[in-house]
């Protein structure tokens, strides 16, 4: 079945009932020219928005709707996650080409739906337009924090030390073997790789988890890549940046492809760029003055926080050197996706 077959109202009537029944603090959800919304009292609001577009985000050969909603709500989340907040409401806006089915859309909202859910955010509005050709997708999330947990990126000062959520690159390496194939026989060895691509987690946990101990002097998600985004921190604090490359976190399955497929002679480093430089990771950066690193340090032996130290902000204004083997400076080429 088709979208001609039951028009934009049935559509949005449809997308009504899968957002399910409002939460006390939504005077009006959906079906409105607002939605009208109750403010929690000592929250300042986060709001944030990211556009995905088919062929420049994502492809439709290797997602289906339900994966597409959820990391399409996911990224959003995300930025909310790297400012310390609590997601609380959202906004999805589609343009549809005619061609998608009904089917795709439903699995869209479903993945969406069952990704809010866990992170108890709402559906509260959107818009629907029909298109010629390719998807887009655009999602506004509202989220809180109380003033003083606030997480910016201009709070970084040298001498703090510089962590990391989870580990770096599978997102990268996730998409070169869905787009490769010549993987098509051995995929399953890479699923978790995959999945990181295809379905990254929102660090809202770990987020709130130093906004509430106000251990973070600055944080950020990684969404260009660790050396593009750590790079605004270091423009927005006028600060500069080491960073360790023999501590960077990779996965298993990030080492066992470079283990089993990188052809390393062609370039001694090759194995470490999509770590440095592959985008769409979604961890987040956060800097963590000296007094406060015992604790962070502790969090992370206990399994508390799933971090790992590694590097340090310094004076060298807005440069970032990476290091190997004591001090053997390395430079990379690009640092991250840039649109233009
Ligand atoms: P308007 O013409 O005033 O923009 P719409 O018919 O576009 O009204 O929207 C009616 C209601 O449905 C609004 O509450 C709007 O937020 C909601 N809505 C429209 N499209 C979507 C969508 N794709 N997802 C969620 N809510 C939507
Ligand atoms: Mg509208």
């Amino acid at each position: 079945m088709d979208l001609s077959q039951i028009g934009e109202f049935e559509l949005i009537e449809r997308i009504k009932r899968k957002a399910g029944s409002p939460r006390p603090s939504i005077i009006m959800g959906i079906g409105d020219d607002s939605a009208a919304i109750v403010p929690s009292p000592q929250c300042i609001s986060l709001v944030t928005q990211d556009l995905l577009i088919e062929g420049i985000h994502f492809n439709l050969s290797y997602f289906t709707g339900y994966n597409l909603g959820k990391k399409a709500l996911s990224v959003n989340l995300s930025d909310i996650a790297a400012m310390g907040g609590i997601p609380k409401y959202f906004l999805a806006s589609l343009a549809i080409p005619k061609h998608l089915s009904i089917h795709f859309i439903d699995e869209f909202y479903q993945g969406m739906m069952d990704l809010a859910g866990v992170f108890d955010v709402s559906l509260i509005g959107g818009d629907t337009s029909s298109c010629r050709k390719e998807l887009f997708i655009n999602i506004t999330v509202i989220g809180e924090v109380p003033r003083e947990q606030l997480i910016l990126r201009n709070g970084a000062r040298p001498g703090d030390y510089i962590f990391v959520t989870g580990s770096l690159g599978d997102s990268c390496m996730g998409l070169k073997i869905l787009q490769d194939s010549s993987f098509q026989d051995d995929r399953n060895k890479y699923n978790y790789i995959i999945e990181r691509h295809l379905s990254p987690w929102p660090r809202i946990r770990e987020g709130r988890f130093l906004a509430e101990r106000r251990l973070a002097s600055a944080m950020i998600d990684i969404s260009d890549g660790l050396l593009s985004d750590l790079r605004h921190i270091c423009v927005e604090s006028g600060v500069g940046a080491t960073l360790w490359l023999e501590k960077i976190p990779l996965s298993e399955e990030y080492r066992e492809y470079f283990f089993s497929h990188a052809k390393s002679s062609d370039h001694e480093l090759k194995e470490w760029d999509p770590a440095l430089t592959g985008g769409e990771d979604y961890e987040l950066i956060f800097t963590v003055p000296p007094q406060k690193w015992p604790i962070v340090e502790e969090f992370i032996r206990t399994g508390m926080l799933n971090a790992a130290k590694i590097g340090e902000i310094n004076e060298a204004k807005e440069r970032i050197r990476v290091i190997l083997e004591g001090d053997r400076e390395i430079t990379f080429q690009e640092e991250g996706y840039r649109h233009f």
